[in-house]
């Protein structure tokens, strides 16, 4: 059964005008390595932490500024909130559609919130706490290229026909500020979009941004503003100690007009000096240690890395499924082929060994979880291969092989072929990161003992269920397993409202 909203109603829960406070056991364990008795034995401990929740009500209203706003991923976006916001439907040779979703874990994914009659609950994973409704968010962006939105869906190719003619009116008065380009950081194939830049020194183009930012929040009245790439990937920065590996050296870099601080990172730089949430949608190390610094310092959120639309995705769940079932997956070979501008700009090796870096680790916290089946450095084979074929455009074809041993010496091999547009994958995915990285600006918590609320961690693992490489605060666990990303989130989510973990016990039927 499905219900729109709930309340708690619990001692520990508190909701006031502008405020859900709660108190929250975490329990979780400590370990010791002890000598007993002449044997060291491991020692597990079960222990309890008390946490206090604060979770600001007040919704605001929200704008959501895109880096490459004219790629297929912004407009594809762009046009969707559109689509949903004024109800259009639309002819394809199936059926009549309507405007969804779909995809998106805040706006179409529910939460299970117990049993009633003997039958499971659910409701929307979004009623967990109040959040943006998206159909209200204000866009904006910056591009390299001028082309209007509307002109950008059409060279998109992901709309059906009958859609973009709806969206056209909509869409044709929104033009990209111009952005900072540097032909040393994308594919050269880029050059010929470059047609609306800024021009000028590095600290020159970031004074621009953050200009662009204020001015955009000025003119369109939003509370808020979180600002994603989803341009061009970049090839990696080289980190170089002096150069960009404390935040004082980063801004001496700059006055210096270093040729290695990378577009992204200036619009990085700019955000954090605003104290914007900045999310990274692209594999390229935008997150240079100096900017890194900086946002800790700060204290503003910086959140990445490279959305986990597709491939990973599936990759992060089947990977975690095998060796979960105590089945060992020995070789892992990934064949993407797509023909959009993303295809194009990683047929370049430099921006292809962007993309290589971020889908290589994925497996790498679910192989080291099981010794019964690795030897200590031990790793599965892992390929990735990705073609540029411009006749399938932004459908994207991924094709992969998984072999694995099973019992007694046997060996299983699945293979899988995934076929879609790749920005209606990754449309969701951005809005649900813009979505996340607000609320969580509107959560503080304390664990006991701590004097003060404090909020999350500027580096956001919360939001690591949508990326392929979660970018973490140094000396933290990287998780990529889907479900253990996924518990996370709806779990802290659910701390802040007062309700446990969700253990799937079902204790009341046993
Ligand atoms: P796209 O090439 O269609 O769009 C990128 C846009 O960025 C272009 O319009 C380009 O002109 C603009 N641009 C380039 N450099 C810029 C800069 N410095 N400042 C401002 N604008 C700039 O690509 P897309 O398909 O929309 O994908 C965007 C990014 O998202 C890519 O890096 C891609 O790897 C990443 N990504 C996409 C998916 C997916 O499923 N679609 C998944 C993971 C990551």
């Amino acid at each position: 059964m499905f219900i729109e909203s709930f309340k708690v109603e619990s001692p520990n829960v508190k909701y006031t005008e502008g405020e859900i406070h709660s108190v929250y056991n975490y329990e979780t364990t400590e370990l010791v390595h002890e000598n007993r008795n002449g044997n060291y034995q491991w020692i597990v401990k079960p222990k309890t932490v008390q946490y206090e929740f604060k979770t600001d009500t007040h919704v605001p209203k929200l704008g959501v500024l895109l880096v490459g706003w004219g790629g297929n991923n912004g407009c594809t976006l762009t046009g969707g909130v559109i689509a949903n916001r004024e109800g259009i439907s639309w002819a394809t040779k199936d059926k009549v559609q309507q405007a969804n979703y779909f995809g998106s874990l805040t706006q179409a994914s529910t939460i299970r919130v117990g049993s009633f009659n003997g039958e499971e609950i659910y409701a929307p994973f979004k009623s967990i706490l109040p959040m943006v409704n998206p159909d209200e968010i204000v866009f904006g962006g910056w591009d390299i290229s001028d082309m209007n939105l509307a002109d950008a869906m059409a060279r998109a190719r992901v709309f059906d026909i009958d859609l973009q003619k709806q969206l056209r009116p909509y869409m044709e008065s929104m033009v990209p500020l111009p952005g900072i380009y540097d032909p040393d950081f994308i594919a050269a194939n880029q050059g010929s979009r470059a047609n609306n830049v800024i021009k000028g020194t590095k600290k020159e183009q970031l004074d621009q941004i953050i200009k662009d930012i204020r001015e955009f929040k000025e003119k369109n009245k939003v509370d808020r503003v979180v600002v994603l790439w989803t341009a061009n990937t970049e090839r990696y920065s080289n980190v170089i100690v002096g150069l960009n590996d404390t935040m004082e050296n980063l801004f001496a870099s700059l006055e210096k007009n270093e040729a290695e601080i990378s577009p992204s990172t200036l619009y990085a730089i700019a955000c954090v000096l605003e104290n914007i949430p900045f999310i990274n949608g692209s594999p390229q190390n935008t997150f240079v240690p100096g900017l890194i610094d900086l946002a800790i310092r700060r204290n503003s959120l910086i959140g990445g890395d490279d959305f986990k639309s597709g491939q990973t995705k599936m990759k992060s769940v089947l990977v975690d499924f095998l060796v979960g079932a105590g089945i060992k997956p020995t070789s892992i070979v990934s064949y993407n082929h797509l023909g959009n501008n993303d295809g194009m700009n990683l047929s370049a090796p430099q921006t292809f060994r962007s993309k290589e870096i971020s889908k290589s680790n994925v497996v790498d916290d679910m192989v080291s979880s099981n010794a019964i089946l690795y030897e200590p450095g031990e790793h599965p084979d892992h390929v990735v291969v990705i073609k540029y074929v411009p006749y399938v455009g932004d459908s994207k074809r991924a094709m992969d092989e998984y072999t694995s041993e099973i019992f007694m010496g046997g060996k299983n091999t699945i293979v899988l072929h995934n076929t879609c547009e790749d920005s209606l994958l990754a449309a969701p995915i951005i809005l649900d990161l813009v979505l996340l990285a607000e609320l969580s600006t509107r959560i503080q918590l304390k664990a006991d003992g701590e004097g003060k609320f404090h909020s999350f961690h500027p580096v956001a693992t919360i939001l690591s269920y949508l990326t392929k490489a979660p970018l973490v605060p140094p000396g933290t666990p990287v998780v990529n397993a889907l479900s253990k990303q996924r518990a996370m989130l709806e779990n802290i989510l659910r701390a802040c409202i007062g309700l446990s973990p969700e253990n799937n016990m079902i204790l009341e039927y046993k």
